[in-house]
């Protein structure tokens, strides 16, 4: 049972349909003939379908390997004009390490908001924040990776643009799982990874808004593709997958969102009455249809993983390649370090059914049960 939707999300039939349709083509998308002019026309389609997704112009998004550079290309392009970044403790790694190596050896540039017990930060403290460091780059996501938690960014837009600072949102998780439409939602820059709505890995996007004050600071020098902000040829089978995947998340989102919300308040729903102590985190705040962060006490997530080897889950560190650290996120929730570690994140996505869910629930109470019994009887005298 995959249920790690949030880690990456299964390729959806649509997107591995144009990825491979674009992989048999020849053409490179910046060349005059027709071959190169197809894969443009590949490009311009899936720019479009982006477009469509987000409901923004086509030409505001610049393709990028992901939403790890497009948030490097967003920071380090407000940062060089700005000075100074306000984000939240529970951004993602991509965020917070960018935001700490552009301000370097200035910490002073860089305001970190922390999160209350449901996940979210404090509007007011926020504003007072935002009028105190003036024209700077406000960077909080839309919504958590790890618990799912969806932050109402108004607060920050409305502070933010009240003083001249800019908005960038990270909604790798939001993009494709719930509606997003940039006509509303007035912030300045927004990243999005396809690999999380059923595109390939590897490809993603920076929405700059048009008329955005910002200098042209590209990561990667060259040929000047995407109107300069991001040189080398395209990513054309990635690109097309990208599209079609955003295509089909938006035909779908409306019947698959409340799909999914309900299969997992079932899993929580079970596990919470079979497992003793067991609480989720975020269950307060809006979260994302998809997640849940459910503490285990007791019971080190790692262990839990390792003894239900058919179900696909994470533990809090799933997002970062390194050594395993607990969860920044919980640890700002103001959990402690033992159930951070005891924290198991499961994450549903478009093509999970109910009976994997009944299934996974039994795994999993299994699982907990197996592990508690082993550390009760390896703990006992
Ligand atoms: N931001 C968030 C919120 C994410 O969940 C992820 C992926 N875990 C990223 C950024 C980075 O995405 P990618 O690894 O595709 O660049």
């Amino acid at each position: 049972m995959y249920l790690d939707y949030n880690a990456t999300a299964p390729l959806r039939p649509e997107a591995l349909k144009a990825t491979c349709d674009a992989l048999h083509a020849v053409g490179n998308a910046s060349s005059i003939h027709h071959h190169g002019r197809d894969a443009a026309s590949k490009v311009d389609q899936a720019r479009r379908q982006l477009a469509d997704l987000l409901n923004c112009s086509p030409g505001e998004i610049v393709f990028t390997s992901g939403a790890t550079e497009a948030n490097n290309l967003a920071l380090q392009a407000a940062y060089a004009e700005r000075g100074s970044i306000i984000t939240s403790a529970v951004e993602h790694p991509a965020v917070l390490e960018t935001a700490r190596a552009l301000v370097g050896d200035t910490p002073d540039a860089l305001f970190v908001l922390p999160v209350d017990h449901k996940g979210l930060t404090d509007p007011d403290a926020l504003k007072a924040t935002v009028e105190r460091y003036g024209v700077s780059l406000v960077s909080v996501m839309l919504a958590n990776n790890e618990t799912g938690v969806i932050t109402d960014l108004t607060p920050a837009i409305d502070a933010a643009h009240a003083v001249g600072a800019l908005v960038h949102t990270d909604a790798t998780q939001y993009a494709g799982r719930l509606p997003l439409d940039l006509g509303d939602l007035d912030v300045d820059m927004l990243s999005l990874s396809a690999h999380k709505f059923g595109g390939p890995q590897g490809i993603g996007a920076l929405f700059i808004r048009r008329g955005t004050p910002l200098p042209q600071r590209p990561l990667v020098f060259g040929g000047g593709h995407e109107r300069g902000w991001r040189a080398g040829t395209l990513n054309v089978p990635g690109i097309a997958g990208l599209g079609a995947a955003a295509e089909a998340a938006r035909r779908q989102l409306d019947q698959e969102a409340p799909r999914i919300a309900k299969l997992r308040d079932l899993l929580e729903g079970e596990l919470l009455t079979r497992i003793p102590d067991s609480y989720i985190n975020g269950v307060a705040a809006p979260r994302l249809p998809g997640v849940t962060s459910i503490t285990l006490p007791g019971t080190p997530a790692d262990a839990v993983l390792a003894s239900m080897p058919e179900v696909a889950a994470s533990d809090g560190s799933a997002c970062s390649a390194g050594a395993p650290s607990p969860s920044h996120v919980l640890l700002a929730m103001g959990l402690s370090r033992e159930d951070a570690d005891s924290t198991v994140r499961f994450s549903l996505g478009y093509a999970t059914t109910e009976q994997e869910i009944h299934r996974a629930v039994d795994i999993a109470v299994g699982a907990v049960t197996h592990v508690r019994a082993v550390m009760g009887s390896t703990d006992s005298p």
